[in-house]
C-alpha cells in the first residue's frame, strides 16, 4: 500500500515583514478551522528578526515556524549568520535549505546545502531542500537531470523520509507568474520520487513530502497540488497576505 504524505503548505516571507506584519499570521490563524488543521500542515518561514515573536504568537493555532537558512556550524565567529539551532530556540520546526536565491545570490553549491541540511536534522530541524533547475537549463533539455543532480548533492546521508522535505521550484517560475504546465511538474515530482528511492529506499522515499513551489496562488493552487507526488507547496509572494495563503491552504486541503 503507498502511503501518501500529509500535505505541508510552507511560506516563505524572504525579506519581508516587520512586526506590524504579524496582523497577517493572526489572521491565518484565526482562519485555520480544525477540519483544514487535519488535512493539511502549515508553515511560515518569516526573517529571523519576527521568529521568535511569530512563533510565540502562532502556539495554538496549528501554524508552525521555520528559518529561512542557517549556518552548517553550530556556533562560532560567523557574522551575520544563524545556526540551526538559534533558530530552534526561536521557537522554529523547520528550516530551508538551498533556496535558489542563496545557490544563486550566497554562491552554495549542493555540498554546502547538505552540510546545513545535517545542521538543521543536527538541531532537531526538519530542513526543506530547495532543487530546481534554471530556464537556460530547462530549455537545453536538463531539467530532470539537474534536479536529480541537486537532490543526490544535497540530501543529507542516512536521513529517514519524515526528517526531509524537498522543494521543487524551478528558478524561472519563483517570483515570475510563470509555471510549468500540469505534465511538467508532474514528470519531475516522480523522477525526484524514484531519485529518492534509490538514495534512502522506496519505503522512505514515499513518506518524503515533495513540494512544488513558484508562482503558487489561490488561481493555480488546486490544480497543482492535485498532481501525483506533488505534496504541498513552497509559496512565496502569495504567502504575505492572510487571505491568498488560506485560499491556497484550502485549495489543498
Ligand atoms: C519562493 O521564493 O520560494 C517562491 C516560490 O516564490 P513565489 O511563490 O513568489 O514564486
Amino acid at each position: 500500500m503507498t502511503v501518501t504524505p500529509k500535505p505541508l503548505v510552507a511560506g516563505n516571507w524572504k525579506m519581508n515583514g516587520v512586526r506590524a506584519s504579524l496582523q497577517q499570521t493572526d489572521e491565518m490563524g484565526r482562519g485555520l478551522d480544525a477540519a483544514m488543521r487535519r488535512k493539511v500542515d502549515v508553515l511560515i518561514c518569516p526573517p529571523s528578526t519576527l521568529l521568535h515573536a511569530m512563533s510565540a504568537a502562532l502556539i495554538g493555532t496549528g501554524i508552525a515556524t521555520g528559518g529561512q537558512d542557517c549556518h552548517a556550524e553550530a556556533a562560532g565567529a560567523f557574522t551575520g549568520d544563524v545556526s540551526a539551532a538559534m533558530l530552534a530556540d526561536a521557537g522554529a520546526r523547520y528550516v530551508i535549505t538551498g533556496h535558489s536565491e542563496r545557490r544563486t545570490l550566497h554562491g552554495e553549491t549542493s555540498a554546502v546545502v547538505k552540510a546545513k541540511s545535517a545542521a538543521a536534522l543536527g538541531a532537531l530541524l526538519t530542513p526543506i531542500i530547495c532543487i530546481g533547475e534554471t530556464n537556460a537549463e530547462r530549455v537545453a533539455g536538463k531539467t530532470i537531470a539537474v534536479v536529480k543532480k541537486q537532490l543526490r548533492g544535497s540530501l543529507p546521508d542516512g536521513v529517514a523520509g519524515d526528517e526531509v522535505v524537498i522543494a521543487y521550484e524551478p528558478v524561472w517560475a519563483i517570483g515570475t507568474g510563470k509555471t510549468p504546465t500540469p505534465a511538467d511538474v508532474a514528470e519531475v515530482h516522480a523522477a525526484i520520487r524514484t531519485e529518492l528511492g534509490r538514495l534512502m529506499g522506496k519505503a522512505e522515499a514515499a513518506k518524503v513530502r515533495i513540494l512544488y513551489g513558484g508562482s503558487v496562488k489561490p488561481s493555480n493552487a488546486g490544480e497543482l497540488m492535485g498532481l501525483p507526488h506533488v505534496d504541498g507547496a513552497l509559496v512565496g509572494g502569495a504567502s504575505l497576505k492572510a487571505e491568498d495563503f488560506l485560499a491556497i491552504i484550502r485549495a489543498v486541503g
